[in-house]
């Protein structure tokens, strides 16, 4: 039984990490997390933010079950399943759009949602394609489409709209939002874009830099349907009062 994915509201992913260390080859070794504890409430957008290099990838693939050689705990159900958005697309090549969806999708995903998930990110037109034949914003869209098909009960965010232009990343952040909203995910993202963490939250965790922990976690009141230019200053002016210093720049 997956008491995780089938649990009441009160169940929630939780993450505890004592150490991370990488050793390299030549004896030197690199502290990259100590006593790092958070839990996720399940269908809230998470959004860890903290500066490049503080360990926030080296997080992700700890809970991604991708790195299991440190010491702590990841707890969750053994069905849990996950979808992953890293920074670059990952699409098959010798795929098409359409094959890169399929090959993931959950199972019941059928060619309905299919085109109904292709029609919300904006690739519907792409779905014949491949990836080569695609922009960076339009692989990113299709990569978001990727990890929602597997209908996952933790979607894992690396910095996905990191390196496009800032009209085209707000384009997506809102799109995130908007795919997410309509289907109900419990979704952890890391950035070290400020404007992307409080346009995203709905619970910020501030992280300290390297070796990361949590510093803080905050609850983000202003539904994301509210947050403006002017709102997301407002939630920036807030949090930089009340957290001076290093965490909030940006
Ligand atoms: P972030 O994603 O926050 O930018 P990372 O998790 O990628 O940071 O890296 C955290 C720290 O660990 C950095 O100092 C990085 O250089 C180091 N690091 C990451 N991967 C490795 C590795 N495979 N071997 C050694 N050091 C690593
Ligand atoms: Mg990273």
């Amino acid at each position: 039984m997956n008491d995780i994915a089938h649990a009441g509201v009160t169940s929630r992913f939780k993450i505890r990490v004592e150490q991370k260390t990488y050793f390299g080859a030549d004896g030197t070794s690199v502290l990259a997390i100590r006593d790092f504890e958070l839990d996720i409430p399940r269908y809230s957008m998470t959004v860890l933010m903290g500066p490049s290099g503080c360990g926030k990838t080296t997080l992700l693939r700890i809970v991604a079950g991708l790195d299991d050689n440190f010491t702590g705990e990841v707890g969750f159900a053994d069905e849990t399943r996950i979808g992953l958005m890293f920074q670059e697309p990952r699409l098959l090549p010798w795929r098409t759009v359409r094959q890169n969806l399929e090959l993931v999708a959950a199972p019941g995903f059928g060619p309905e949602d299919l085109q109904q998930l292709a029609q919300s990110v904006g690739i519907a037109e792409m779905l014949p394609r491949y990836p080569q034949e695609l922009s960076l914003g339009m692989a990113r869209r299709v990569a978001l489409a990727r990890a929602f098909a597997t209908r996952p009960d933790l979607l894992l965010l690396d910095e996905p709209f990191v390196s496009l232009d800032e009209r085209t990343a707000d384009r997506l952040r809102r799109l995130l939002l908007d795919v997410w909203s309509a289907r109900p995910t419990t979704a952890l993202l890391v950035t070290h874009n400020a404007r992307e963490a409080f346009l995203l939250a709905d619970q910020l965790v501030l992280l300290a830099p390297r070796p990361t922990r949590v510093v803080a976690v905050e609850t983000i009141p202003v539904p994301h349907g509210k947050r403006d230019s002017a709102a997301i200053e407002a939630i920036h002016a807030d949090l930089l009062e009340r957290y001076p210093g290093n965490f909030i720049s940006a």
